[in-house]
């Protein structure tokens, strides 16, 4: 088990990407704590769950994001790896009147929270030597039309941070990596209002988009993520690791 004895945090766990990591690295061995803003949902992944606990908290708000790591180290006495995967997509084209409080849900989520919440882990990560593992995605390396570019923006900045940061953080002995998925079936596309039956719609268009001509399930990003977050991936740091399908390729 690559992960034993290992406590770690999975933000945005109770579906998809986050739910599949907090399930991989509990069959690895790790305890976790997963985080979001659905109980029922978080209730329903933890039934997969070793040792755990479950925590319902919006990550953009700064007293839940320290109740996280706080709850954490009470319960567990240390921390080992932080995943900061929750993420949206929200679409707004560039003309439309709701771009900027758009643009700024996306960075307060998908960027923001996330340094706040590495800012106030790296404490505990110095004692363990820890890593942190950012769930970033393609649209920050290649822009779509179609009112992607806050989503793109967000992931772009969050790459970036995980190279600066690592830098940052090395002397500590603390790696920081990112992951990078292409389509991977999850809530967040329903999220965004795409009908879930629109098979030969959206997700025919997605699939055609990747060399592979295919669609990831989540479990696909956990495996990589798990990989990562262990001391196999000892030597690495500052990357980011692009499982997408070939999409950047087409
Ligand atoms: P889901 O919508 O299934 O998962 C998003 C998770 O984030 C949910 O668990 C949600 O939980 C949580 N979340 C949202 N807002 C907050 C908040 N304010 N505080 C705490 N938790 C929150 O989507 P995915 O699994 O697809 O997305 C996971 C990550 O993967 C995201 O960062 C996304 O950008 C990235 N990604 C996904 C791709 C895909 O094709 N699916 C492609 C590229 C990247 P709750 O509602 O309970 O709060």
């Amino acid at each position: 088990m690559s992960l034993l004895n290992k406590v770690a945090i999975v933000t945005g766990s109770s579906s998809g990407i986050g739910a599949a990591i907090a399930i991989k690295f509990s069959e690895e061995g790790a305890k976790v704590t997963i985080v979001g803003r659905n109980k029922e949902k978080l209730n329903n992944v933890a039934k997969k769950l070793g040792d755990h606990l479950v925590l319902t908290a919006d990550v953009t708000k700064e007293e839940d994001a320290q109740r996280i790591i706080n709850e954490t180290v009470k319960k567990f006495g240390q921390l080992d790896i932080l995943v900061n995967n929750a993420g949206i997509a929200t679409i707004a084209k560039f003309e439309d009147d709701n771009l900027m409080t758009v643009f700024d849900d996306i960075m307060k989520l998908n960027i923001r929270s996330v340094v706040y919440l590495s800012h106030i882990a790296r404490p505990h990560l110095v004692k363990t030597k820890g890593n942190i593992v950012n769930v970033s995605g393609v649209a920050g390396i290649k822009p779509f039309a179609n009112g992607f570019t806050s989503l793109a923006v967000s992931k772009a900045a969050l790459d970036h941070f995980t190279r600066s940061v690592a830098l940052e953080l090395a002397p500590n002995g603390i790696r920081v990596n990112a992951v990078s998925p292409g389509p991977v079936y999850s809530d967040i596309f329903e999220n965004m209002g795409v009908n879930k039956e629109d098979e030969s719609g959206f997700y025919e268009s997605m699939r055609q988009s990747t060399a592979l001509k295919r669609i990831s399930d989540p479990e696909e990003v956990a495996h990589l993520v798990t990989f990562l977050a262990s001391d196999k991936a000892k030597a690495i740091t500052g990357t980011i690791s692009v499982c997408d399908n070939g999409l950047l390729l087409s």
